[in-house]
This record gives C-alpha cells, structure tokens and sequence, in this order.
C-alpha cells in the first residue's frame, strides 16, 4: 500500500532543512534579490554543514547533487536520494529558491553527473559544483537543435560553441556541457561532457539581469577549441541513433522531480504567509464547512491548497520511482507541468488575496510571485513537460506529435 507520510528516517533531514530555510536563508532573502549578482557569502558555512551531513552518511543525499539510482533490489522498496533531495528542496526553497540554487556543489550539473556517471567520474567530480549548460541561442526547447560540436581529437574532445542562461554558470567549479559529435547523426549523437572551470577555451561572457531567484548568476559562457579528456565524456561515447537521447535525457527523469519540488517549496511559503495575512484580516479558513459557505478569501485559500497538495503527491511519487529505479519519464513531467503552474498561479494568487501588502516589498509574496516563474520555464517549460506528457500516453514519437 502506498504511504504518504514522509518516511520517517528523512524526518531529521527534513527538519534540519527547514531550520537552515528559516534561520539562514529567510533572514537574507531581500538582500540578495535586492544586490543581484553577489555571491551570498553567508551560504559558505551552510554548505559546508550539507558537505558533512553527506560526508557522515547521516543523509542519503541532502542536496540536489545526490539524486544517483541506486540498483533495484527485487520486492524491495526503497525511500533514497531522490526522495530524500526533494523533501530537502521543498524546505530550503520554502526559504528561499534562488539562494538555494545559489548553494555551492548543489547543481543541476551535480544532478546531472549523479544520474549518467559510472562510478569513476562520480568519483572524480566529487566535491565540485556543476552547472549544466544546454540552451543556445537557437535552441531552447528544441534541444535535439543543439550546436554546440565535440570533435574526438586522440584522447580529447574538442568542444565548440555559446551556451546561454547556464545557472551557476559563473560560480560553478565546472560545467556539464551537452555537444553533437556529429550533428548530421541527430539526437543520438548529443553527448554531456564535464567541463572544468580553467579550461582554456571556456570564458564567461557574462551574466543576466532577471525578473526572479536574483540571488543565483545566470551566465552566457563561450567554448572555443576547449579540450577535455576523453574520459569527461558522461555515460557512452557509442552512438545509438534508436536510443535518443540516451545518456542525457535521463538526467530530466531525475531533475525535474527537483524543480517540482522548488515549485512546491515557494508555494508552500506563499500559502503559509498569506494565511497569516487573512487571519490578520479576520479571515479564517475552515476546515468543517464548504467551501462555498466561507469568505471568498478563504474560498480561494481552500482551492489553492488542494491544487498544492496535488503539485506535492505527484512530486514525491516522481522522486519515489527514481529511487526504485522504475521509469519515470512520464510521472517527472507531470510532476514538473503540474508544480510549475500551481507554483505561479498559488503565488500570484496570494499576491492579489493580499492586495497592496502582496505587491509590497515588505512582505516577499511579490518576490515569490516572481521567483516561480523561473521553475514553470527551465528543465523544460510548461508546454514542453504538456507534450511529453500526451506523447507517453498517446504512444506518439517526438516525430509524431511535435
Ligand atoms: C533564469 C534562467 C535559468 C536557466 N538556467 C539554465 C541552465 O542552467 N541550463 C540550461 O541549459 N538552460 C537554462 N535556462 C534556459 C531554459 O531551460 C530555457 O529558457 C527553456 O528551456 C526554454 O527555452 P527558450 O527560452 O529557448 O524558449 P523557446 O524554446 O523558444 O520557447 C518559447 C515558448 O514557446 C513554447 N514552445 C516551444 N516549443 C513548443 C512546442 N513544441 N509546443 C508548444 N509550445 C512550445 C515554450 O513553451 C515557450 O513558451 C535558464 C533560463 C532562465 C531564464
């Protein structure tokens, strides 16, 4: 039977997050919305609390960077890192989700490793913080368009090309950059190879200004004749034109889960904070009666968490296949399509139920409003998790329905 209580050797995990959401995160959030671009150097101390906790074993992954599937064990089921790094997430990202993605060694590039690395370059690329860099400035969605090349020169490949909106991008120790080995060999030819910050060839260009998480640098980075050696490349060289993307695409089975859980994370805080801003207002939201027969406020209220209860159990059921090694492709989109809408709409909601004090800067209702949008666009926008959906369940190629 399926148990939705959060597993209980996840509690102190769990709880250890919140405290650090609430104690560190909260009290900086303004700040660094407010200085864009500055490293928030309070966070040194944080990771390094994450680096032990994972070092000492006490969590199975307490960061986005643990999320590796472990074996299935026959009739076994398992609550591991992707579960655990989720539970993690929501807490943090109820503090604040720009500082989170801000955290050192927590990357998507770290994800990224985790999910495709044999055992020797997890090994290798431990202790380092990675960026992952797909988008170019024609291809977004449409990663299959990526031009960005890797050509095999004796034991390097030689990488080339402009890589745009890479998180962490600047702070990061080295980047997971995807490449064509050979674009006329379409999606199967796309490869993700590791990239160490240093490496002559790759530069930072620059970084963003943003409408949210204004606390994480978004950078343009550009590789010319960049050379890594062969054995940075993650998962096969061997190009397998019936597997797709084989190699890179399953990092999303595990990824997307994770910007669920942000989603869900944010709109938890929008929820709480507003909650307290009705009762204040003599709203209260109750729990005995219809909905219809409240406050209109508290109406809304009731809808919205119903929508982020739905956005939470379809994040964890995502995460929940992850670590019991059981494909996931369908239930990461769903999860992700569904937590990145109700994430903009619970957190614009509230920003109205609050009226002036939701637009305001002295609350941080505007600036989570403005957060979520992020988290319903990158690791595949709304409309692309839509069509991967309808593809699963229609059994339609990419060729098919486009
Ligand atoms: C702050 C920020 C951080 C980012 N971080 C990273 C990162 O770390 N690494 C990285 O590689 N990228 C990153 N990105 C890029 C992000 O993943 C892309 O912006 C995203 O995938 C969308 O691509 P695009 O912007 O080119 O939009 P497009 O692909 O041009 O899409 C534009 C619009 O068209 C819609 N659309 C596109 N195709 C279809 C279709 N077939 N059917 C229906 N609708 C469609 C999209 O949903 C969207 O609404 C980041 C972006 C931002 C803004």
């Amino acid at each position: 039977m399926i148990n939705l209580e959060v597993p209980k050797k996840f509690g102190t995990l769990v709880n250890l997050a919140h405290q650090a959401a609430a104690e560190v995160f909260r009290p900086i959030s303004r700040k660094y919305d407010t200085a864009e671009h500055t490293y928030p150097h309070e966070l040194d101390m944080f990771t390094a609390m994450v680096d032990g906790m994972n070092a000492s074993g006490e969590s199975s992954g307490a960061g986005a960077g643990g999320v590796r599937r472990a074996e299935a064990t026959k009739g076994e089921v398992h609550n591991g890192s992707n579960m655990s790094s989720a539970l993690g997430i929501i807490e943090m990202c109820w503090g604040d989700v720009g500082l989170l993605l801000a955290l050192p060694r927590q990357g998507l590039g770290n994800s990224a490793i985790a999910s495709v690395a044999t055992e020797e370059q997890q090994a290798r690329c431990s202790g380092k913080w990675a960026a992952m860099a797909i988008t170019e400035s024609s291809c977004g969605s449409d990663s299959a368009a990526i031009t960005t090349t890797a050509r095999l020169d004796g034991d390097h490949y030689v990488l080339n090309g402009e890589k745009i909106f890479v998180t962490s991008g600047e702070r990061a120790d080295a980047v997971v950059v995807w490449a064509t080995l050979d674009r006329s060999r379409g999606r199967g030819a796309i490869k993700s190879f590791v990239v160490e910050k240093g490496t002559p060839g790759l530069t930072v260009v620059g970084c963003e200004h943003k409408l949210g998480i204004r606390a994480s640098d978004t950078a343009t980075l550009h590789l010319q004749d960049c050379r890594v050696p062969v054995e940075n490349l993650l998962g096969t060289p061997e190009i397998l034109p019936d597997h797709g993307f084989a190699g890179v695409m399953q990092t999303f089975d595990n990824t997307r889960p994770l910007v669920a859980a942000m989603a869900v994370g944010v709109a938890r805080a929008a929820l709480e904070q507003t909650r307290t801003l009705l009762a204040e207002a003599g709203v209260t939201v109750d729990y005995d009666r219809p909905a219809n027969a409240q406050h209109a406020a508290a109406a809304a209220f009731l809808a919205m968490e119903a929508d982020w209860e739905a956005a939470y159990l379809l994040t964890l059921r995502a995460s929940w296949m992850a670590d019991n090694n059981k494909p996931n492709s369908l239930q990461a989109s769903m999860a992700k399509a569904k937590a990145g809408r109700t994430g903009v709409d619970i957190t614009l909601r509230c920003v109205e139920l609050a009226g002036s004090v939701g637009y305001g800067e002295r609350e941080l209702l505007e600036k989570w409003a403005r957060d979520s949008k992020i988290l319903d666009i990158f690791e595949g926008t709304q409309q692309i998790q839509q069509l991967i959906v309808a593809r699963r369940l229609l059994g339609k190629s990419s060729a098919e329905l486009k």
